[in-house]
């Protein structure tokens, strides 16, 4: 037995770890979101089904005031370029108390709900509160969610049946195949689906917000959407905090999510209301895709304006 190859193969081995986890903390950058007052921190990160229990949450709590909340999500957005992108500023600068979480997609370690950082299963496991081996969206094509899973949409009518609830986004994979089964789930996908030509992606998300502003006036209770374009311009450009055309295309989108925001504080019976906002995103990126378990692509954020327990 040669025990001096394997002193080296063992060597070699710390030396390639050691640059592999060095050139993955360059890539996510701690430096940009160290600047950022957060709630927990990156490596305690919670599994972004929180969302899906923070929301069931917020319903389920009683304090005299009707219940509303409205949930964006910022397709394939990192923490550092939503922060680069200046999203803590603009959203805290329309409501109070906005609190910054860390998150993570892609499932937990080692115990098989290990699932790719891609956008089907990450949004379905948002709406569920459950990983892809259990409601059975692990890939981007897998069909329809198991039905037995429950979306928080159809949760909240379910707990008061004169709710109205919507799932809105450009891509029917999340409103149609990611709410299967819930039938009181009203959900709609701009024309005929998925970006079919170079110019949906400017008229696309910009129906989405529109959809949703006329649902939040028309009384919803809970709205779910997806802005899609943050995620293309990182597949043509890049997943990184110094890509200036990803982080102004981050930027284009909060100001959609402020549009929003502000259409609900607009209402009339504000006052009386008691609004959750959350921004969000499915999963983050590195270089030019997403999709493995990377430190880059499994970060993702939730900012909130109410404390989750
Ligand atoms: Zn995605």
């Amino acid at each position: 037995m040669d025990t001096h190859f394997f002193k080296k193969l063992y060597v070699g081995f710390i030396i390639l770890s050691f640059f592999s986890c060095v050139g993955e903390k360059r890539d996510f950058n701690t430096d940009i979101l160290s600047n950022v007052e957060s709630e927990n921190r990156w490596d305690s990160a919670l599994p972004q089904t929180a969302v899906h229990d923070h929301v069931i949450a917020h319903f389920s709590e009683k304090n005299g005031k009707v219940k509303k909340a409205l949930i964006i999500g910022l397709d394939g957005t990192r923490p550092d370029a939503a922060v680069q992108a200046g999203m803590i500023g603009k959203i805290s600068n329309i409501v109070p108390g906005m609190k910054f979480y860390y998150s993570y997609a892609g499932g937990d370690w080692k115990n098989g709900t290990q699932q790719p950082t891609i956008t089907a299963p990450g949004w379905t496991t948002i709406m569920t509160g459950v990983w892809a081996n259990q409601h059975g969206i692990s890939t981007n094509d897998s069909g329809n969610k198991n039905p037995a899973t429950k979306t928080f949409c159809q949760k909240v009518y379910d707990m008061d049946n004169n709710r109205e609830v919507a799932v809105i986004a450009a891509w029917e994979n999340i409103t149609e195949l990611g709410t299967y089964g819930d039938e009181n789930v009203y959900t709609y996908t701009p024309d005929d689906g998925y970006y079919k030509k170079p110019e949906d992606y400017d008229t696309k998300d910009p129906r989405v917000v529109e959809k949703t502003i006329e649902l939040i006036e028309d009384d919803y209770a809970c709205i779910f959407n997806v802005i899609d374009f943050t995620d293309h311009t990182g597949h043509l450009n890049q997943f990184s905090p110094f890509n200036t055309t990803y982080v102004d295309e981050i930027e284009r989108a909060l100001g959609m999510a402020e549009e929003m925001i502000n259409a609900a504080k607009g209402r009339s019976k504000f006052a009386d209301e008691d609004w959750l906002f959350i921004i969000t995103t499915d999963h983050g990126g590195v270089g030019m895709g997403h999709g493995g378990q990377s430190l880059p692509e499994r970060t993702t954020f939730i900012y909130t304006n109410k404390t989750i327990n």
